[in-house]
């Protein structure tokens, strides 16, 4: 059996992989490799981990054509976004471990970190190569050897991946990979016994199934999930700046980025300015064919996400939210969505609690700060969220208040070095930076 790959613009096959039911040689692969791997000293894993950051900055504009045609995104986002942070990660781990390994003591104690074991990273498809990354290059440096199942929607980024792993000279069987569908072989690989620590990005619903099933061995599990983040606009803020990026956060990558700030919280005085604001900037948001530089706006990933973002659109129009901008035209071929701006949101409703993974941005209005504050919090994920105002001190106030993951404070920009991760709904366990280092091992108290 294998499973056909489409570019989503073209709607054309561009590729396949096998579907793999059988997780058990890649896990036992993993185990082998892994003696060998975890004695190695932290400068031999530094120096293959950076051969592959060097391979993969060699080969950053086809790799980025890659990712492109198999989920969509214009190549100045692959190349900038979807290539380029995961060449800064595995940066971040070869510089981490070019340090010491940190010693700590507590009265009579050394701790030390020893590596988990095998590592099952199963990974989405809004940023393949990158969602692998964060999970690979910790999970590598900290002397663990990983299995990868990528998501069957964009799977190609992976098997490229693989051949760079080859190049690069890493040894046989420290990454391995298996294809299929979340069902079975996502499962089979969540519920292995052989494996010690599942890393699982994707959707919430997925991420309990995978803790259930890694419950039944005792697995550690992390769960990086969904979000419906929310961008608080404090009326002292400067309201240009805070809208403009405000949206091309939210429809960054077609608006598949579990990051989204995909609510836009305003002052009830200062609604309908934000509204003509927010209908300016995504008026300025081309569409069209992922190749083309002029385009920011590509296709979804797949006919079925698609279908879920037209049927939040229609369900946010039954519902009674305002379409301030949207049905624009998109090309006939392709799975596209024109960008879409609803005002007069409805925080109890479902597109302004679901996560709806489009190019669609709710703006919601608020009486006062324990109002925005309260409205911010209100839905059952955590992962990403963002304050603007004319203070920073007063913002930062605010940020503290906020039930999240991460906060962006009048546009801070993104920190490949700072802990990633969410609460509630959007899972537990953080990756990135030495928070995500830390993930992939395990304290050991030793008594002298
Ligand atoms: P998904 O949950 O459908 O799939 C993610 C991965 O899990 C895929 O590899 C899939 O095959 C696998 N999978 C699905 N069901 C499984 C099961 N029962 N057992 C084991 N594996 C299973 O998600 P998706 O549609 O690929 O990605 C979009 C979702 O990912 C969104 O909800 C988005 O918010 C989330 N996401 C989260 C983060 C984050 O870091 N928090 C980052 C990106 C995406």
């Amino acid at each position: 059996m294998s499973i056909d790959v489409y570019n989503p613009a073209t709607e054309e096959v561009i590729g396949s992989v096998p579907e793999s039911a059988d997780v058990g040689p890649a896990v036992a692969a993993a185990r082998a490799a892994l003696g060998p791997w975890s004695a190695l000293s932290r400068g031999e894993r530094a120096a293959h981990l950076a051969a592959l950051r060097d391979l993969l900055a060699a080969h950053a504009d086809e790799l980025a054509a890659l990712i492109t045609a198999e989920m969509g995104a214009p190549l100045a986002v692959a190349r900038k976004v979807q290539v380029g942070l995961p060449i800064a990660v595995l940066s971040s781990m070869v510089d981490l471990l070019g340090a010491d390994e940190p010693e700590e003591r507590i009265g009579n104690s050394l701790v030390v970190r020893d590596p988990v074991g095998v590592v099952a990273a199963i990974t989405p498809w809004n940023y393949p190569l990158h969602q692998t990354v964060a999970k690979l290059a910790p999970a590598l440096a900290a002397g663990n050897t990983v299995v990868h199942k990528p998501s069957e929607v964009a799977p190609l980024s992976a098997l490229r991946l693989l051949d760079l792993v080859r190049e690069a000279g890493l040894p046989e069987g420290v990454y391995n990979l298996v294809t299929g569908y979340g069902d079975p072989t996502g499962a089979a690989l969540a519920g292995h016994p052989g494996v010690d620590l599942v890393s699982f990005t994707g959707s919430t619903g997925a991420g309990r199934t995978v803790a259930a099933l890694a419950a039944t061995n005792l697995t550690r599990v992390s769960l990086e999930l969904g979000g419906k983040s929310a961008n608080v606009v404090l009326p002292d803020a400067d309201l240009a700046a805070a809208v403009k990026v405000g949206v091309g956060n939210c429809y960054l990558n077609s608006g598949q980025t579990c990051t989204a700030w995909t609510r836009l919280l305003v002052h009830e005085s200062q609604h309908d300015e934000v509204v003509a604001l927010a209908v300016a900037a995504a008026s300025r948001y081309t569409v069209g064919d992922p190749t083309d530089p002029a385009t920011r706006l590509g296709p979804l990933a797949s006919a079925a996400q698609r279908d879920r973002v037209l049927s939040y659109i229609s369900r946010g129009l039954a519902d009674g939210a305002k379409l301030a901008h949207g049905n624009g035209s998109v090309p006939d071929v392709g799975y596209y969505v024109a960008p879409v701006v609803f005002a007069d949101v409805d925080p109890a409703s479902a597109i302004a609690q679901e996560e709806i993974f489009g190019p669609v941005l709710s703006i919601i209005r608020y009486r006062d700060e324990d109002d925005a504050v309260r409205i911010a919090n209100s839905t059952p994920y955590g992962l990403a969220g963002s304050v603007w105002s004319g203070s920073q001190e007063h913002a930062l106030a605010v940020a503290r208040r906020m039930r999240t993951g991460q906060v962006d404070v009048n546009g801070g920009s993104f920190n490949p070095l700072a802990p990633f991760g969410g609460i509630g709904d959007s899972g537990y366990g953080r990756e990135l930076g030495v928070h995500g280092y830390e993930e992939f091992t395990s304290v050991k108290a030793i008594q002298l």
